[in-house]
């Protein structure tokens, strides 16, 4: 690893990717692709899609292919070389621990009386990923203390995670090994891969990312993120005594509007000001 190496973690669905309702800056996707060909850049995504979606968002809006990949809210970690996803099984052990052995068939068969849970499709579950749909009006606490008992009576250490899809109005719940974390996933890659926190920077905008985004790490929040979010990721991060490693974008780098890509962008000048001159390289490149 040299001293000048980088490690880019981003967030895709409304990060990197201009699929909300601001507007992106036209040149910003076509900025980072060129970005990601310095070889000093590794650049991975964290994500809570699964590795076909994935790949579908990549090649929808022609995002650069990654070095790694961090899918299915951080039970799996793909290592990407010539086009090829390889799984990374060293996070598999990372994990696995967590559950004692136990899988996703011995989880889901303790919890199949339960009648409010329907069963997710199945390229949405894997060894360490159990997900269901349920009544958007379920009453949560009482199913998810029920599931609860269950998972303590054999030592199951999982994180159950609710929340509504509003746009079809159905509650949805994952169960997962308490490790299995978007942060934790970016620091065993920072740690495996010998990346110290002054050469990592991590982006997102919504609320799954808060955990990262206020962990300490070098952290930027796009500009189109919800106002509840900045405010709830200002709150944590000055309650840690770690402002100065949340920067919120808001536009002016290279003339672009701080949005998705751009909002990326300018944070990754921000905490690491020689990428700039990579960018100016491109810019300069282009014209000539
Ligand atoms: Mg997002």
């Amino acid at each position: 690893m040299m001293k000048s190496d980088i490690l880019l973690c981003s967030d895709l669905d409304r990060t990197l990717l201009p699929n909300g309702p601001q507007p992106e800056s036209p040149e910003a996707r076509r900025l980072l692709q060129r970005l990601a060909e310095r070889p000093e850049l590794t650049l991975a995504y964290v994500s809570g899609r699964h590795q076909a979606l994935l790949m579908q968002a990549i090649e929808e809006y022609d995002l650069p292919v990654p070095d790694y990949a961090i899918g299915d809210v951080g039970t799996t970690i793909y290592a990407i070389e010539d086009g090829h996803w390889r799984p990374w099984d060293s996070w598999y052990e990372e994990i696995a621990p967590d559950w004692r052995g136990k899988t996703r068939e011995d989880l889901q068969a303790w919890f199949a009386d339960i009648e409010l849970l329907r069963l997710q499709e199945a390229e949405k579950q894997n060894t360490f990923k159990l997900s269901y749909y349920a009544p958007a009006d379920t009453e949560r606490d009482h199913l998810l203390s029920q599931m609860r008992q269950r998972l303590d009576a054999e030592g199951i250490r999982a994180s159950l995670i609710w929340s509504i899809d509003e746009a079809t109005d159905t509650g949805l719940l994952d169960v997962l090994p308490e490790h299995a974390t978007k942060l934790h996933a970016i620091k065993f890659l920072m740690k495996h891969k010998g990346f110290t926190p002054e050469q990592t920077v991590f982006a997102g905008d919504s609320g799954n990312d808060l955990p990262a985004l206020t962990s300490g790490l070098q952290a930027v929040l796009v500009k189109n993120a919800r106002d509840d979010v900045r405010d709830e990721a200002l709150q944590q991060v000055q309650a840690a005594g770690h402002s100065d490693c949340l920067y919120l974008a808001h536009g002016g780098l290279l003339g672009m509007n701080g949005n998705y890509s751009a909002g990326v962008l300018e944070g990754l000048v921000h905490f690491l000001p020689q990428t700039r001159d990579w960018l100016q390289d491109v810019s300069s490149g282009k014209a000539s």
